[in-house]
């Protein structure tokens, strides 16, 4: 008898269901020879839903998320398409707020030959950690505006930079252990400048204190954006605040080619969203020309997870495997999608990595 994992999907808006279909379909080549099975449940939410029922996130797709052992999301939201009040719909911060999904993790990875706008082919391999539950975002759509000051709240809680932390020492140890790092966390902060953040700190080097068998140190936001350019292969894990991940996340996707290679996973105590860093892309949605492989690799990111909190160690090897065939693609280069440069369509890249796999 397999063991089956329930998964559920948000296919989302725009190119969503196009990167969606083709990553849904190698999951399944995975699982197909496999001891584990997968089962799929749909769950409509987004702008179109919206459009289409008046309902942005219905609560059966809450429920199902909620039931799921994990949660697979393409790209939520359309420009056109907002609220009332002007807000876009955005189902995807809805669930990391519902979920209590306070670790945003955002792999960065450059192997010699992939397009990256460095000028060299040394490799880089380290994982950014985004706060994604407070920081910056504390008051986001409930900032005090008058007509001579706003207002935002910046909240740093020790219930959630404690686990936040725990999770960085965690993911640094088992990098460490798969030969993928050397066994380091950053903590990114302004210390030098906000209370906030020398409070951050001292909860940072708390935990450090608990893992001697992983160097802990500390970098200024400032510096970190300037490092990540100069020598990012010297980072190994790195954890910071809501805003400073946001906008750390995007000079990642840059440098490794563009947000069409950039996965993410946002993960709490009892869930996981896996999703791509893009957006719904709606300049370039129907044609059948979007990147699948952040998509691709988000849902690799899944596997390893799911693998890592079930002890099925088979699960995590295939979604190594699936990993390692988009990034064998990106080398070998010979089927190239237009945001790396090439001509090739959804289709064509996904057919590779199936090839690759096999
Ligand atoms: P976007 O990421 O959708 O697109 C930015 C640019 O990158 C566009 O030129 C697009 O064509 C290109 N691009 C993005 N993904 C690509 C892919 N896989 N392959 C090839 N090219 C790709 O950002 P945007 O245009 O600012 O946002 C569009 C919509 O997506 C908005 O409604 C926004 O709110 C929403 N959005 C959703 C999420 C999410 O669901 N997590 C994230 C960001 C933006």
């Amino acid at each position: 008898m397999k063991t089956t994992y329930e998964i559920a999907v948000f296919e989302g808006d725009g190119i969503g269901p196009e990167i969606m279909a083709p990553t849904v379909d190698l999951l399944l080549t995975l699982a197909e020879p496999a001891s584990y099975a997968l089962r799929f449940v749909d769950a409509p939410a987004g702008a179109a839903h919206y459009a289409r029922t008046g309902e942005s996130f219905p609560t059966a797709s809450m429920d199902t998320a909620r039931g799921a052992d994990a949660i697979l999301l393409s790209a939520m939201g359309l420009p056109d398409v907002r609220y009332p009040d002007g807000t876009e719909i955005s189902p995807q911060i809805d669930l990391r707020k519902a979920l209590t999904l306070f670790a945003g993790v955002r792999p960065v990875t450059i192997r010699p030959g992939h397009p990256t706008p460095l000028a060299t082919d040394k490799p880089v391999d380290f994982v950014l950690i985004r706060e994604s539950t407070e920081g910056l975002f504390h008051t986001q759509g409930r900032g005090e505006v008058t007509e001579d000051e706003a207002r935002e709240t910046l909240l740093i809680t020790r219930a959630i930079s404690e686990p936040l932390f725990k999770f960085a020492f965690d993911l640094a140890k088992s990098r460490k252990a798969a030969g993928r790092g050397p066994g380091k966390v950053t903590c990114v902060d302004k210390a030098n400048v906000f209370r906030a953040f020398a409070f951050f700190r001292e909860m940072f080097d708390a935990e450090a204190a608990k893992h001697p068998d992983i160097a802990a140190d500390h970098a200024y936001v400032d510096a970190t954006a300037l490092w990540m350019v100069e020598r990012p292969w010297s980072f190994d894990v790195m954890v910071t605040e809501n805003m400073f991940g946001d906008i750390l996340s995007d000079l990642g996707a840059g440098l490794m080619g563009g947000l069409g290679l950039a996965p993410s996973a946002d993960i709490g105590h009892d869930h996981a969203v896996f999703q791509p860093c893009h957006g719904s892309a709606p300049d370039i949605a129907g044609q059948g020309v979007a990147n699948p492989m952040a998509m691709i690799l988000s849902a690799a990111m899944m596997l390893e997870w799911l693998g890592g909190r079930h002890d099925a160690p088979e699960l995590t090897r295939d979604g190594v495997r699936l990993r390692e065939a988009v990034e064998a693609v990106i080398t070998a280069g010979t089927v190239r999608s237009r945001d790396l440069g090439g001509t090739d369509g959804t289709a064509a890249v996904a057919a590779a990595v199936k090839a690759a796999l096999a």
